[in-house]
């Protein structure tokens, strides 16, 4: 019991140290040592309860979360309902990813895209404690456990707010994530940020419209324009040419998923009080397409048209999904589709 103990007060230094960053040069001592061994004891802690014992597993995620929010506020709250909300595994499996053993893979994956993909809300700091925390103890891996988690938000006490309160910022933190803008003369375009490691970005193009379709639905008033960052120019190769075909063409159930997920979105959208999303409207393939990219011989880079505000809007979003989603059924109108043609290209 010392450990579970000791963790939570390891927990507490680390939830009041105001850095962003992890700087071991400018800690304290007692910060240093909360932070090289708080997960040491939380795990050493985790490991006494039974495997198959449910309800003491229940009972101390409560009690763990009742801690985190006074320790790591404000931020717990936002960590705990995005680890519940997105999916819990990548969707592309982690094989495919990372092929014949490259890297190993280490149940860690999920965590620091989660840590990443939080970034700019939470201090990763903050996040990093948050989302090991939880994960330690559930010993989630490799079952999905969304449902229960889900549960047991509902039980925490004082009262949490409800769970779709924190749809929308999903959908911000994950439009962020995957699109940036690229000043141009007299304008912004936006495309994809393929700087991000492919694992991450692709698990949040692929769950993306899912969020999109609840946000919407739960919050039709919502503020969906979104501010983004400038790129430099990457190169995207490894990520479009490598892991694009293997997951959407060889894996087809993540494309059918996707597909699915990007009709939810259109729909939800299209239903908004002065929408100017249509279903059957082809003005998205004018305003978003699959552009050269500057350093790769191949076209593969979706981008938008040239727009005048470096804000990605509600339509800018649907559209560039509608975009993708069409070219993977095949029913766009390019006449040499670059998005087939990744299908075709070797892997
Ligand atoms: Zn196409």
């Amino acid at each position: 019991m010392h450990h579970k103990h000791l963790a939570y007060i390891c927990m507490r230094i680390l939830g009041s140290t105001k850095q962003d960053h992890i700087n071991m040069l400018t800690f304290q001592p007692a910060q240093e040592y909360a932070w090289s061994y708080w997960e040491a004891h939380w795990r050493a802690f985790s490991h006494t309860i039974e495997l198959d014992d449910e309800d003491a597993r229940r009972g101390e995620m409560n009690s763990l979360i009742s801690h985190l929010r006074l320790t790591h506020s404000p931020y717990c709250e936002l960590a705990f309902a995005t680890y519940i909300l997105m999916n819990p595994e990548p969707p592309p499996p982690l094989d495919v990813i990372f092929p014949e053993g490259s890297y190993k893979m280490e149940p860690g994956v999920h965590d620091t895209a989660l840590v990443d993909l939080l970034q700019e809300n939470v201090p990763p700091t903050y996040s990093v404690v948050i989302i090991e925390a939880v994960s330690i103890l559930r010993r989630r891996r490799p079952h999905y456990d969304g449902d229960e988690l889900q549960a047991i938000w509902g039980e925490i006490t004082p009262r949490l707010p409800d769970l779709s309160k924190y749809y929308l910022d999903v959908v911000g933190m994950g439009v962020k994530y995957l699109f940036v803008d690229q000043p141009v003369e007299r304008g912004h375009i936006f495309t994809c940020n393929t700087a991000k490691p492919p694992a991450t970005f692709l698990w949040c193009l692929t769950s993306l419209p899912q969020h999109l379709a609840l946000a919407i639905q739960h919050e039709p008033s919502g503020l969906y324009s979104w501010p983004l960052a400038h790129q430099e120019f990457y190169d995207c190769r490894a990520t479009w040419q490598t892991f694009f075909p293997e997951i959407f063409y060889e894996e087809k159930e993540y494309k059918e998923s996707l597909i699915r997920n990007v009709g939810l979105a259109v729909r939800a959208a299209a239903k908004l009080k002065g929408s100017e999303i249509s279903l059957d409207d082809e003005r998205h393939l004018w305003q978003w397409n699959w552009e050269m990219s500057f350093f790769s011989p191949l076209k593969m880079l979706l981008q938008s048209r040239r727009r005048e505000t470096k804000n990605i809007e509600l339509s800018d979003l649907v559209n560039a999904y509608k975009t993708l989603a069409e070219c993977l059924q095949e029913t766009c109108g390019h006449e040499e589709c670059p998005v087939g043609a990744l299908s075709q290209s070797p892997s």
